[in-house]
C-alpha cells in the first residue's frame, strides 16, 4: 500500500514528530511505500490566495474553488499544490499527524487541506461522501493532545473527542469520500512520564499493525438524499 503522512509539527524533537518517524519506520517494515509531507520543514504556504493560480478563469473576481477547478483542468495550479496532489493521488492511506491546536489542526495543516483538497478533483458537482473524489482511499488522524480522556468524553468538560474532530473527520475526510479510520490519540503528552510516552509510542505501532482490521467511522450515503439533499422518506437511516 502507498501511505502518505502529512505531518505538521514545528519542533523536530517533539513527540508528534517522533510519531511520524515511528510510523514511517513501522509501515516501511511492513512492506508499504511511505511518503512524508513535513509541512514546517517544507515551509508550506498555508494561505489560500490568488497566488495559487498561474492562469485565472476570472481575473477580476476570485472565487477560490472555481479557480481550483480551472487550475486543475489547465494544470496551472501552483507547483507546490500540484506536487502534493500527486502524492495524494498515489496514496491508498493518508495519515494526518499533528498536535491539537484549539480543538482543531494547526493552521499550516489547515492550509494544506484548503489548497490541496481541490474542488473538481476531490469534491464538487454533488460528489461528496460516498460519491466523493477520494473514494477508495483511507484516512486516519494521529494526534497528540494536552488533555486527558476524561475531559473529552460524553460527560467530560470539553464534550466528546469525535464531536471536537467532526469538522475534520466528517467535514473534510468523510466529505471527500475517504474511508475514515478511528483516530489514534496520544493523550496528555507533555505532562506524562517518559516511560508512559514510550508506552504510547508502542500503542501507536500496534495500531499501525492493525490498520486493515479497523472499523471505519460511518457517514451518510448520497443514495439516502434527493437532488436537493433532503432525506428520502423511504430511506433507511444511514
Ligand atoms: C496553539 C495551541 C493550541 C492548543 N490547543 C489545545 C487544545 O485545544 N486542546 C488540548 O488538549 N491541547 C491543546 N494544546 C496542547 C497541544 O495539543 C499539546 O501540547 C501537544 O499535542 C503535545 O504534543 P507534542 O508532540 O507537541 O509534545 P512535546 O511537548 O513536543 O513532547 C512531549 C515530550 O516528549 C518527548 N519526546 C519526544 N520524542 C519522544 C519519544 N520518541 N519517546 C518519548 N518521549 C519523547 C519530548 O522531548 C518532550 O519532552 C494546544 C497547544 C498550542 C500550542
Amino acid at each position: 500500500m502507498n501511505v502518505l503522512i502529512v505531518h505538521a509539527h514545528n519542533e523536530p524533537g517533539s513527540f508528534c514528530t517522533s510519531m511520524m518517524k515511528a510510523a514511517t519506520q513501522e509501515l516501511r517494515a511492513q512492506g508499504h511505500e511511505v511518503d512524508v509531507s513535513d509541512l514546517y520543514a517544507m515551509q508550506w504556504k498555508a494561505v489560500a490566495d490568488a497566488a495559487d493560480f498561474g492562469s485565472r478563469a476570472n481575473a477580476d473576481y476570485l472565487v477560490y474553488a472555481l479557480e481550483q477547478r480551472h487550475g486543475w483542468e489547465a494544470k496551472t495550479l501552483a507547483q507546490d499544490i500540484l506536487a502534493e496532489v500527486e502524492k495524494l493521488q498515489r496514496a491508498d492511506l493518508v495519515i494526518f499527524n499533528f498536535p491539537i491546536y484549539w480543538f482543531s489542526m494547526p493552521a499550516i495543516l489547515k492550509g494544506w487541506v484548503d489548497r490541496v483538497l481541490i474542488s473538481g478533483l476531490c469534491y464538487g458537482g454533488m460528489r461528496f461522501y460516498d460519491r466523493g473524489g477520494l473514494k477508495g482511499k483511507k484516512a486516519m488522524l494521529a494526534i497528540t493532545i494536552g488533555g486527558q480522556p476524561h475531559m473529552l468524553c460524553e460527560d467530560g468538560i470539553h464534550g466528546e473527542l469525535q464531536e471536537m474532530l467532526r469538522p475534520i473527520l466528517r467535514g473534510t475526510l468523510g466529505y471527500t469520500g475517504m474511508t475514515v479510520l478511528p483516530p489514534f490519540v496520544a493523550w496528555h503528552v507533555p505532562y506524562i512520564q517518559p516511560g508512559q510516552r514510550g508506552e504510547l509510542m508502542e500503542q501507536y505501532r500496534q495500531r499501525l499493525r492493525q490498520i486493515d482490521a479497523l472499523q471505519p467511522l460511518r457517514f451518510p450515503s448520497m443514495d439516502h438524499f434527493d437532488a436537493a439533499l433532503r432525506p428520502r422518506p423511504a430511506a433507511a437511516p444511514w
